[in-house]
């Protein structure tokens, strides 16, 4: 049994600061909603993890590629919540960084479909996340987009026993 917020702390801050260490002048706000009742939850963390830092390097790339644009005003955040349901568990990783177009959208989910310059991407996370969560976890896996704007992946998990 894992505790799914101090796993999404984890994951966050290691994300984040993986990035700094290339990028000096890489600066986001990490925001965290956790819900204080949610119940530890039979999961193979190792994976978990897997798909937390998939996430988690997705939306970093975009808040940084967003920040490149150089818009006033404009401060890069990566939020993580979590939300204990009367059936399953949610996590969400949302971004305010480029947003997806919706031809794009439809595509994130195959392996190898990537839209970072060679060497930057496999596009193998979210394939590779997908099944993770849908067929090791019997979970679900959806994304939620506005282009130009934010993105948020929303994983749901039922709660066993
Ligand atoms: P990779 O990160 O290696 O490109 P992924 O499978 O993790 O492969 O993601 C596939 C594609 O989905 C990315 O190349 C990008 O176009 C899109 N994508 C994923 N997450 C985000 C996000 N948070 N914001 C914008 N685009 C995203
Ligand atoms: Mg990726």
């Amino acid at each position: 049994p894992t505790d799914l917020n101090s796993l999404c702390d984890e994951y966050l801050r290691l994300a984040y600061h993986g990035l700094r260490a290339k990028d000096k002048t890489f600066n986001a706000t990490l925001t965290t909603h956790f819900d204080p009742n949610l119940g530890m939850v039979d999961i193979v963390t190792q994976d978990v993890g897997r798909v937390l830092l998939n996430l988690l390097t997705n939306a970093f790339y975009a808040v940084q590629q967003r920040q490149k644009l150089q818009e006033a005003g404009y401060q890069p955040t990566v939020t993580v919540s979590t939300k204990q349901g009367e059936e399953c568990i949610e996590l969400k990783v949302r971004d305010n960084g480029m947003g997806i177009p919706e031809e794009v959208k439809q595509k994130i989910f195959q392996p190898f479909f990537t839209t970072k310059p060679t060497g930057e991407g496999t596009g193998l996370g979210l394939s590779l996340s997908y099944d993770i969560i849908t067929k090791g976890h019997n979970g679900t896996l959806s994304v939620e987009s506005v282009e130009g704007q934010c993105t948020e992946f929303i994983i749901t998990l039922p709660l066993t026993a």
